[in-house]
């Protein structure tokens, strides 16, 4: 029988977790023994109790009783990646289960590396039709979209609908998105939901029917091959591309209301899309979000985790946008970690099978047994001449 933890988020503001009650009662059909950190669900009005009403154990965040929790665990899983306090309490051969942007965190790969700690990513699980239940990018962007929407409207000085009143006409708000994936498709909807005009643009011309399919508009900008890689994601722009972007969607820009970002590139650095002269020109009292501003920023002047003003523009770079909807965001990212687990479930067992040549894992596990095995991970690293000393060796072994 494996046991699973679900430890509780440390870093604020963070409302998400990463287990609801009713995700026990399955795990528990399931054979699994859980055990919860005590105040896990807190930031959503969840108590202990309902957990343990539910068959969970729960362990407080004292070292003593997270060590004798994480003693037998068969893996640990979390929304965010565990804090560097955790790492020495690590089983190796335990596994990791959270969002963890290998792309990002060499050290924590490294670390794991050594700890021998198996660790999957969910940023990393296949945008496969197969693998919708578990696709918790998907599950959190789509929430994001709709937050970004929210913090736009109530930011901006004026109402979204058209408003024929004795009192005079009220013009419906412009809004122009940029990136109509998963996020942006779903800022689309609630934008127009609340009636605004709504335009949008994305490099992937294949995304123009879903946006007009919201009863929104297509920027059509012609800007030659662009194309997507294997996982349906956008490719980079040369920078003669982008050029082009930037200056086919500057009137767009200057005459919109809201703008909102969402573009971004897996796996690397999401690009500026909206320089500082652009930004001028729009009407003061706009309101702009940036959902890339943690990560570099689609718009030349955001900043990562804060609201600023642009001359009178006001732009949003917050970031956090599924933990301001916690309670449905924990819902959705609760049961998209509970369809990863069934799939990789042995029933023969009763326990979890961590094995590399499953299809789900050999894409989202990223390092098992002491070694760093994602490829797309390896190969990013190689490149950056930053990869992991014991693959390293690994390496030099095999060319010998
Ligand atoms: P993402 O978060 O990587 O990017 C967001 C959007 O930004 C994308 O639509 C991308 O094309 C766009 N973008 C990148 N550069 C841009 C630029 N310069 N200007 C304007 N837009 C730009 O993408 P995502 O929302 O996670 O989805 C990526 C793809 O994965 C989509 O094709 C989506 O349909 C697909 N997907 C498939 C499944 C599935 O089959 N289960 C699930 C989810 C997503």
């Amino acid at each position: 029988m494996s046991k699973l933890i679900f430890v509780k988020e440390q870093g604020l503001p963070e409302q998400r977790c990463a287990i609801l009650p009713q995700n026990v009662k399955s795990y528990i059909r399931l054979g699994a023994k859980i055990a919860v950190e005590s105040g896990i669900g807190a930031s959503i009005f969840i108590e202990d109790q309902e957990y343990v009403d539910a068959g969970a154990t729960v362990f407080s965040g004292e070292k003593s009783e997270m060590q004798l929790a994480f003693s037998d665990a068969d893996a640990i899983l979390s929304v965010a990646m565990l804090d560097e306090t955790k790492l020495p309490l690590l089983n190796p051969d335990v596994t990791t289960i959270s969002f963890f942007d290998p792309f990002k965190h060499n050290k924590r790969v490294n670390e794991y590396i050594s700890h021998k700690v198996s660790s999957v990513s969910m940023e990393m699980i296949p945008r496969s039709s197969r693998c919708q239940k578990m696709d918790a990018l998907s599950s959190q962007a789509s929430l994001a979209g709709y937050v970004m929407a929210l913090q736009a409207m109530s930011a901006l000085n004026k109402s979204l609908p058209m408003m024929m009143t004795p009192a005079g006409t009220l013009k419906p708000a412009k809004v122009f998105v940029i990136g109509a994936g998963v996020a942006g498709l779903q800022a689309i909807a609630t934008f127009k939901r609340m009636g605004a005009n709504v335009i949008a643009y994305d490099t992937r011309p294949e995304v123009s029917q879903q946006v007009e399919s919201l009863g929104a508009k297509f920027l059509n900008i012609d800007l030659g091959e662009t194309g997507s890689t294997e996982q349906g994601y956008a490719k980079a722009l040369t920078s003669e591309q982008l050029a082009k972007q930037q200056s086919a969607q500057a009137t767009c820009i200057a005459d919109s209301d809201i703008v909102v970002t969402t573009a971004q590139l897996f796996g690397r650095t999401p690009p500026v899309l909206i320089k500082n002269d652009v930004l001028s020109q729009m009407k003061p009292g706009s309101v702009v979000v940036d959902m890339a501003a943690q990560d570099g920023g689609n718009v030349e002047a955001s900043v990562a985790n804060q609201t600023i003003m642009y001359g009178g523009i006001k732009i949003i770079g917050t970031g956090d946008w599924a933990s301001q909807v916690g309670r449905d965001a924990s819902q959705m990212y609760a049961n998209n970690l509970q369809a990863l687990i069934e799939d990789i479930w042995s029933e023969e067992d009763k326990c979890l099978k961590v094995d590399e040549q499953d299809e789900v894992l050999a894409q989202a596990l990223i390092t098992h047994k002491g070694q760093l095995i994602n490829p797309i991970i390896k190969s990013q690293y190689s490149a950056k001449e930053d990869l992991p000393k014991q693959t390293l060796h690994e390496q030099s072994k095999e060319h010998a």
